[in-house]
């Protein structure tokens, strides 16, 4: 694995609404939730496309973001991080690939 997608560290704010992603490269990468909900990788959140690779991300930054919150973050192997959410929607599994191509700083 590359250290751009090799986590040191994962944080999760419900109250303050962000997930945050250290990578070992050095960088941070700061989710909004409501932004990662939306840009679930899963194919029911992807419109049946089984897209595991990029797709166009949904923009994460919004005037009046709906709350979500995360229950729970389960590690899938060592390439991925399930996410249960406030909704009950579990099925999104997200590669710290997908995670760093996602960065909201690269889709301003
Ligand atoms: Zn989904």
């Amino acid at each position: 694995m590359d250290a751009s997608t090799t986590p040191t560290g994962i944080e999760v704010s419900n109250k303050d609404q962000v997930l945050e992603i250290s990578w070992e490269d050095g960088h941070t990468s700061i989710f909004p939730l409501p932004g990662l909900r939306k840009n679930c990788p899963c194919v029911t959140c992807r419109g049946g496309h089984g897209s595991m690779g990029e797709f166009e991300p949904e923009a994460f930054f919004e005037e009046n973001p709906m709350r979500i919150e995360i229950r729970n973050i389960e590690q899938v192997g060592n390439h991925a991080i399930k996410i249960t959410w406030g909704d009950g929607h579990d099925s999104g599994m997200y590669q710290w690939e997908t995670l760093r191509w996602l960065d909201p700083e690269n889709h301003k």
